[in-house]
This record gives structure tokens, C-alpha cells and sequence, in this order.
């Protein structure tokens, strides 16, 4: 076992060896909790951070989000008594046990037993720091795989506590993204106990996410690729060729082909893939049935992030990963993607500014305030008619219980969710914890009843979309639906394990 302990610490090394030119995207959500006499413990509000990560000297990060946005929700939600304040490295600590100092002068390694992890043969030791070993140092259990002993997860704590904070508990997944290499995927953090009746000075679930290790910035390879794409798009018509109206809408198309280039460069959107000719699939069931052809054809793509949004760019519509997540099914898909649509029919998309590309060149730190989807108040009352309207004629338009369903769970979500809510690049979904977006479809939607299993107007954060953290691809989930056992099982909009 001596051998084995050496050959873990040497893995590490050599993981952190890969990742040391690397920085991928780090996004944390996070809930506070509250206990609700019926459901147990429920999302009391909540909180969204992202940014990049820097593995190269030690753990460090760059937001995404300025500062002060990031301030203006750290004011919410406070109690008079006691403050937390989140730091959102805190949550990326756990990626690894100990950036420095993993071996056995500072730790002792006990082997504890053999365990499967899925159908990863693994072995699982308890790691303590030594004594004197100082401050933050890593306390819990690995579990090691039996091939080349690669950690394959993480869970515990940081040691001892600090006298003016916290180490949360963290539960940290890696994934074999790398042939011999197993690569941070996942935490999930919680503090906090959510028996009856307990009371909590802290209480809270959050899921940390990685992905965009394959990006790297300015780096020869990618420029390539982008060289070899731009040549496959020489082969169309050029626009001095076309006709003034072909030639305007091949301006609006360049515009969204470059948002989504400089999306796909920052980490935010996954490349092209099989989820797409989901959503297209859709879109194509609400086109067909209302005799729109447009061209450039519609095209869909995703966004890799938590907060629900959608949004739109010359013919290209954009949904979230969270968005998709929660959505229960596909009418309530269409529903999403029919307000994208109408925007689209309704000539709405006038983005042309982003055609030049100069305005592509900026930091991927200050996307959020470099590139915007958003539309008047008028513009989105027009999209919501309009997309009923669309919905009505199709398949869907016998099915719109569940969509309204979806946004009168929503609704009752809304207030407590006021990050998962912020859109980043579109329209908010909700304002000021109401809901919005296609709101009509609430009125006419069934009552929500909580303690009925059968009815599950939303999902779970998580669920549903499986992102692979290398190369950004993205695909669905093909496991079965849990059957549900109570309404505490439900977890609408709430992040599991
Ligand atoms: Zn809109």
C-alpha cells in the first residue's frame, strides 16, 4: 500500500503538470437554504459566480461578472445578525487536495476499503493532515482508481477552520477526459444541517462546474481551426454577387456566425453537436406547421452556463444548459424556442455591428459587457403574441398545459431565485420576481399541487444535459427518470447531487 500511496502522489503531480497552462471555466451556483414545513428544506435565494481559473503557480481565478454586480447580490439577503460573505475561489479550492504540499510529509494515508464507483474499480483512503502540517490542509477521502491509482473523487473538508470563516464540505468529481488522466468536473458543496427544526447561521447546496480545459488563449492550434473554418465558408455565393436582400441577410448571418465563434473561444457555447438537432427539430415542428421558411435557415446552439436565458442572433437562436436542464418537456421547449422565433419572423434581430470584427476583440473577462441580446419591453410583448400565435398552429398547441405549468412553477420560484434568473447576454425571463416571458400561458394553466408525484412541472439543475469539461461538447443524458417517492423529492429549479 506504501507503493500505491507513492504512486497517487506522483499522479497528482503529474495532473497538476497538464492543467498547468490551462484555464478553464469555473461556474458556481449556489442556494441558501431555508426549511419549509411541507418540502423540507427549500431555495431561500441565491447566488451565481463565474469566471476563469488559473492552475499555473496556485489556484486563482478571473470573473466573468464585474465586481460590482457581483456586490449589488452580495447585499441580498442578509440577516441583521450574522454575514457571509462567498468567495467564490473558495469553491474551486477542492478541484485538488492540496496544490502544494500533497504528500506524505504533510499527510498520513490510511486505506480504508475497495469500492466501485459506477464501474470504476477504485480504492478509497482517508487522508488527515500531520500534525504542525498548518493551516487549510486537506481532510477527508480519495477514492483512487486501480489502473493508474488517478484520484477519481474527493470528499471532505479543509483543516482546521479558521477563526473568521469557514471551510465548507465538498464532494469533488473527476472524469477521464484524458487518456490515463482524470480531470476536476464537479463539486458539490453543502453546509448546514437541514433536519426539522434545526436552526442554521449558514445553510446551503451549491454545484461547481469545469469545462473549457481544451481552450487555450491565442494558442497556434486554435487559430488554425478557425482559418480552416472561414475557408469551408468561402465556398458560398460572395456577397458582391447576391442581390441586396441576400446580400443584407448574409451580413446578419456573419454578425450571429461571429457572436457564436467568440462564444464558443470564451467557453460560453458548445461547439455545433446532437443537441442542436434536438432544438432544431423543434424549431422545424413550429416552422413547418406555420409555413415560415426562412434562409438562412434557423439554427440553434447552447449555452454552457446555470442561468435560464435564451437569445438570439441574425437566424441563430441560443438557449442555456440550466435553461434546458429544467425545462419537463418538449412542448415547454417549444414554448422557449417560439419566442426566439417570433423575434426572428418579426425582424427583430438587427445586430449587424457584430459583422465588423473588430468588435470580436476583446478579453473573454469582459464578454458580458462587450456583446448584448436585448430587446425593448415592446419588442418582447410583440415576440410572446407572436409565439402563441406560432405555438397554437403546431403540435404543441394541445399541449401548452405543461408549458404553463413550467412558468407557474416558475412564478413561485421566481423571488428566491433572482441569479438563476439574471440573463447575461438576452432578456430576463422574469422581472423583479414575476415572470414575464409568455406569461399569458399561466392563466390558463392547471393549478400546481405539490404533493401530487405525477406532476412535475420542472426539473432539477444537472439533470439533463452531461457536458464533457475537455472539449465542451455537450449531449443528453440517456438515464431513466427516478420515480419520485414524495414531494420533497421534486427539487424544482434546485441543484442535486
Ligand atoms: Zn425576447
Amino acid at each position: 500500500m506504501d507503493q500505491v500511496v507513492d504512486r497517487i502522489i506522483e499522479r497528482e503531480h503529474n495532473l497538476l503538470n497538464l492543467l498547468q497552462d490551462r484555464t478553464p471555466v469555473v461556474e458556481t451556483y449556489l442556494q441558501n437554504m431555508t426549511q419549509d414545513p411541507q418540502l423540507g428544506p427549500v431555495p431561500k435565494n441565491d447566488r451565481y459566480f463565474l469566471g476563469r481559473m488559473d492552475l499555473s503557480k496556485s489556484i486563482d481565478r478571473k470573473d466573468y461578472m464585474k465586481p460590482q454586480s457581483m456586490e449589488k447580490r452580495l447585499l441580498g439577503g442578509f440577516t441583521k445578525f450574522f454575514k457571509v460573505e462567498y468567495r467564490p475561489l473558495g469553491f474551486s479550492w477542492m478541484i485538488v487536495a492540496d496544490r502544494s504540499d500533497f504528500d506524505r510529509e504533510h499527510y498520513d494515508f490510511r486505506y480504508a476499503h475497495r469500492e466501485f464507483l459506477g464501474e470504476v474499480r477504485c480504492l478509497v483512503f482517508d487522508v488527515t493532515p500531520r500534525k504542525n502540517a498548518g493551516k487549510g490542509r486537506f481532510l477527508g477521502r480519495i477514492w483512487v482508481e486501480d489502473q493508474h491509482f488517478n484520484i477519481v473523487r474527493l470528499n471532505g473538508t479543509f483543516a482546521p477552520r479558521p477563526r473568521s470563516g469557514y471551510f465548507f464540505h465538498m464532494d469533488s468529481w473527476r472524469l477521464n477526459l484524458v487518456p490515463e488522466y482524470w480531470v476536476p468536473a464537479y463539486i458539490y458543496s453543502e453546509e448546514g444541517d437541514f433536519s426539522a427544526g434545526a436552526k442554521n447561521q449558514i445553510a446551503f447546496k451549491a454545484q461547481t462546474r469545469l469545462w473549457g480545459y481544451g481552450l487555450k488563449n491565442g494558442s497556434e492550434g486554435e487559430l488554425t481551426q478557425i482559418r480552416v473554418d472561414s475557408n469551408v465558408r468561402d465556398e458560398s455565393p460572395t456577397a458582391q454577387d447576391a442581390p441586396p436582400l441576400q446580400a443584407e441577410r448574409q451580413w446578419q448571418q456573419q454578425a450571429a456566425d461571429n457572436v457564436l465563434e467568440r462564444l464558443q473561444h470564451a467557453g460560453l457555447a458548445a461547439p455545433e453537436g446532437d443537441v442542436d438537432k434536438i432544438l432544431q427539430t423543434v424549431v422545424n415542428n413550429l416552422e413547418l406547421t406555420n409555413h415560415i421558411e426562412l434562409s438562412p435557415s434557423v439554427r440553434t446552439r447552447v449555452l454552457l452556463t446555470t442561468p435560464m436565458e435564451t437569445f438570439s442572433v441574425g437566424n441563430t437562436i441560443v438557449v442555456s444548459r440550466g435553461l434546458i436542464d429544467v425545462l419537463p418537456d418538449e412542448a415547454s421547449l417549444a414554448m422557449m424556442l417560439a419566442h426566439e422565433l417570433a423575434h426572428i419572423v418579426l425582424g427583430h434581430n438587427a445586430y449587424s455591428q457584430y459583422a465588423f470584427n473588430d468588435r470580436m476583440l476583446f478579453s473573454d473577462e469582459s464578454i458580458y459587457s462587450n456583446l448584448g441580446f436585448r430587446h425593448t419591453p415592446a419588442e418582447e410583448a410583440a415576440a410572446d403574441t407572436k409565439a402563441i400565435e406560432l405555438l397554437k398552429n403546431s403540435p404543441y398547441g394541445q399541449k401548452l398545459d405543461s408549458p404553463g405549468l413550467f412558468l407557474k412553477a416558475l412564478q413561485a420560484s421566481a423571488p428566491h431565485l433572482p441569479a438563476l434568473l439574471t440573463a447575461h447576454l438576452g432578456n430576463n425571463i422574469s422581472e423583479k420576481g414575476t415572470v414575464t416571458r409568455m406569461s399569458a400561458l399561466i392563466n390558463s394553466a392547471p393549478a400546481l399541487e405539490a404533493n401530487k408525484l405525477d406532476q412535475v412541472a420542472a426539473l432539477p439543475l444537472g439533470g439533463r444535459v452531461k457536458m464533457n469539461g475537455w472539449d465542451d461538447r455537450i449531449e443528453l443524458m440517456k438515464s431513466q427518470p427516478v420515480a419520485l417517492t414524495s414531494a420533497r423529492d421534486k427539487q424544482r429549479f434546485e441543484g442535486s447531487k
